[in-house]
Order: structure tokens, then C-alpha cells, then sequence
């Protein structure tokens, strides 16, 4: 963690299930990890039976 940079700065790799760039939008509000709420659901299932959740 970058004290001198905003979370959100640091959070812009694009979704997590497959990597497409995803757009924060600014302000309050939780940081978009996926590109779609079914690749949210995707990753945390195989997350969950890596064993990691
Ligand atoms: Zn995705």
C-alpha cells in the first residue's frame, strides 16, 4: 500500500476475472473489480475452490 496515492489510483487493472479495463468512477462508492457482476461471481467461485475464501 502507496500512503501517497489514492485507493482508487492504485485499483485500475481492469476486472479481475479477465482483465478488461474497467472505468472507476470518481467519488464515494466501492472500487469496480469486475466488468460485470457475473465475472465478480466467476472469480469468487474459483477463488473459493482454491481454497483461498
Ligand atoms: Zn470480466
Amino acid at each position: 500500500m502507496d500512503a501517497t496515492k489514492t485507493l482508487k489510483s492504485q485499483c485500475d487493472a481492469g476486472c479481475l476475472h479477465c482483465g478488461a479495463p474497467l472505468t472507476q468512477k470518481e467519488g464515494p462508492g466501492r472500487l469496480r473489480q469486475f466488468c460485470t457482476a457475473e465475472h465478480g461471481r466467476s472469480w469468487r467461485r474459483r477463488m473459493r475452490h482454491a481454497g483461498w475464501l
